[in-house]
């Protein structure tokens, strides 16, 4: 799991509270452990009305066998999976998220083909409420442990920077809804991915805290989700990612795939400001859906971000200015990883890359006819 900290607001501060207030007349955003974090209700108001919603759904640590498992947060410490929850109201998790969560698993279930097929509005409340849900939660957990009052995860300030991503998650009760209707308010970008019998290696988890997109896999299938572009990066037709659409990906190459999305999503975002119509019974967000994808990559950055990805210095993966990649060789032919076992390494041979980069490279390993090295490649 790889969260990246580089705090600065996008184009949601300008909108604050107020359109909540003003556009809906309720569905507040609120910040405390007594608010349902999705509509704000007061939870302490009455009785009955207090659950916890997972953020990553119970269905999905079932499935993939990680309920006993834990991941690393940003300071560093470890939490269960399943301690992974934020407060909601009765009716956002037992009616409004449950309908969507139930579409969801029938999808995961039946397979890639039937998850690129999900209704662009379930995917975005599903992955939008993942996404707002984590730092939710990290906005109430101490930084240290041995200072339970102090400093948190995420500032609480920072959640505020999210209204307007708050905003649009209210199509979960259908108070909000877009036009026109296609794309939506995000892209997506599915892969098709390797799976593996260790529940440890068929999950991962990336996200954004300045830009907010997203990547999650889960068992043979992966997405990436880049929450506010309204599509514009959809129909980028950089070479490595049009090869990986081809592919089975190693977990190696999925993390390429979302480090090549962050990088371009951060160069070429643009802030918006968005028309509303209607109200208060149901707002329509306008929004124009022809928007170019434009931004110049420099490699030598592009590195940067793949090398936080993969648990390695950016030297490691760079040569003469230019990256490396686990996708295409040079002349652009797709390297094909026959399952989970294979190690990526370093473009200098001196590490394996995430999540073969803290195995230590024996003699023998590097003799193995199953290790990748690749040549740098253009962009
Ligand atoms: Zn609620």
């Amino acid at each position: 799991m790889v969260r990246s900290c580089e705090l600065e607001s996008r184009s949601d501060v300008r909108h604050g509270r107020l359109m909540h207030k003003q556009l809906l007349g309720d569905r507040l955003q609120k910040f405390g452990r007594d608010d349902c974090f999705l509509c704000g209700t007061d939870l302490s108001a009455a009785p009955g009305i207090r659950t916890e919603e997972h953020v990553f759904p119970k269905w999905l640590l079932q499935e993939l066998n990680l309920w006993h498992h834990s991941i690393t947060q940003l300071n560093g410490q470890l939490a269960y999976y399943r301690r992974l929850k934020v407060p909601c109201c009765q009716r956002c998790n037992g009616e409004h998220l449950s309908r969507v969560e139930a579409r969801i698993k029938a999808a995961y279930l039946e397979g890639p083909s039937a998850f690129r097929e999900l209704d662009r509005r379930d995917l975005f409340i599903w992955l939008g409420k993942i996404y707002y849900g984590i730092i939710y939660r990290e906005s109430h957990e101490p930084q240290l442990v041995r200072e339970q009052a102090g400093e948190r995860l995420v500032p609480a300030d920072h959640l505020k920077t999210l209204s307007f991503h708050h905003f649009l998650l209210q199509s979960v009760a259908d108070r909000l809804d877009w036009f026109p209707r296609f794309p939506g308010p995000a892209s997506f970008h599915f892969f098709e991915c390797l799976d593996d019998e260790d529940p440890l290696r068929r999950f991962d988890y990336m996200d954004d805290l300045g830009t907010p997109m997203l990547a999650i896999r889960i068992g043979r299938i992966g997405i990436v989700g880049v929450l506010q572009d309204w599509g514009r990066s959809e129909n980028v037709q950089q070479p490595h990612l049009v090869a990986a659409r081809e592919m089975k990906l190693h977990p190696t190459q999925f993390r390429e795939v979302y480090g090549r999305l962050k990088y371009m999503t951060e160069i070429a975002w643009r802030d918006n400001v968005h028309p509303t119509v209607g109200g208060p019974e149901c707002v329509t967000v306008l929004y124009d859906p022809a928007q170019e994808f434009r931004g110049e990559v420099d490699p030598g950055e592009q590195a940067r971000v793949l090398a936080s990805l993969w648990g390695v210095s950016p030297q490691a993966i760079t040569k003469d200015g230019m990256g490396m990649s686990t996708i295409c060789d040079m002349s652009g032919s797709p390297l094909t990883a026959p399952d989970h076992g294979l190690i990526f390494f370093s473009l200098d041979g001196s590490t394996g890359l995430w999540p073969a980069n803290q195995v230590e490279l024996t003699e023998e390993l590097l003799k193995s006819p199953c290790i990748g090295t690749d040549s740098p490649s253009p962009d």
